[in-house]
């Protein structure tokens, strides 16, 4: 009777055994992956132009413009690979990675502006080591923002960020300005620092969201999520950033750029032709 059994179970046992075989190998743990922060392209085709120069740091890549001492757009790879414990280090400071006879904006030319030395790249998207967060402070990752577009909507979005983050995502942020005169807390100004520095009139931002996993380009389809906002560069803004949703398509018409340049063109034909209705915290 035992000896039957056997007989019975051994083909039971070959077959499980070959099935976890071919089980796939368990993936890699997604969170600890830093990937490109340029992977969805350069969207002004920043090279050496001192106007148009590329800047790619570890913590995140620029189009930086020496004519209106402000980054064109920044962007970045967000996912919980980036985040962790380091502190805010607050030590706004120069970009001294800069070729020389570039506009160097210093940390006091925004005193007394009455804008804000507004982030791109946000501090608290970079939070696993002190260099990561320390490098956000770079004055070449600041425009002048006003204070209630900083503080407010636009901190309000950077949180929304992060709660994607948490729920699993991983992002692909692109933040940029276009236009030439904001209203501070002081007042509608073209230009701060006595003209080195440009204030813009609308600041924009477009988020893709993607699952976390790899090869994160070619996950890219017509149904993924990407939220675009552009605001306006005033104190009088509201509050709520997703009264400020538009396409992609109306960014680029407005700045001139291709975003999302590295997905396939019949998918961005897609996407950027829409306006997210998704949550909005
Ligand atoms: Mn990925
Ligand atoms: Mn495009």
């Amino acid at each position: 009777m035992i000896k039957y059994l056997k007989n019975l179970l051994y083909p039971v046992f070959l077959v499980s055994f070959l099935f976890s075989c071919t089980e796939e190998a368990p993936a890699p743990d997604q969170d600890t992956v830093r990937e490109s922060n340029m992977a969805m392209g350069n969207p002004s085709g920043a090279g050496t132009d001192a106007n148009n120069y590329l800047l790619e740091k570890p913590q995140y890549s620029l189009s930086y413009n020496s004519g209106k001492g402000i980054p064109n757009w920044v962007s970045w790879h967000l996912s919980k690979a980036w985040l962790g414990e380091a502190p805010r280090q607050d030590d706004f400071r120069a970009d001294n990675t800069l070729p020389a006879g570039f506009t160097k904006v210093l940390n006091s030319d925004y005193t007394g502006s009455g804008f804000d030395r507004g982030h791109n790249c946000p501090s608290a998207d970079r939070t696993g080591s002190e260099a990561d967060n320390s490098a956000t402070f770079l004055m070449t990752n600041m425009i002048p923002q006003a204070p209630n577009n900083n503080q407010r909507t636009w901190a309000s979005l950077e949180s929304y960020c992060r709660t994607l983050v948490d729920q699993g995502n991983e992002l692909y942020v692109i933040m940029g300005n276009y236009g030439r005169g904001g209203d501070g807390s002081n007042g509608q100004k073209e230009t701060i620092a006595s003209g080195k520095i440009t204030v813009p009139s609308r600041i924009w931002k477009v988020i893709v969201v993607l699952p976390l996993g790899t090869n994160d380009v070619s996950r890219v389809t017509a149904s993924t999520r990407v939220i675009a906002v552009d605001t306006p560069n005033s104190n009088s803004i509201s509050n709520d950033w997703d009264g400020y949703r538009t396409s992609v398509d109306a960014i680029e018409t407005k700045t001139g750029y291709d975003l999302l340049s590295n997905v396939p063109a019949q998918v961005q034909n897609i996407l950027e032709a829409k306006v997210d209705t998704g949550p909005t915290q």
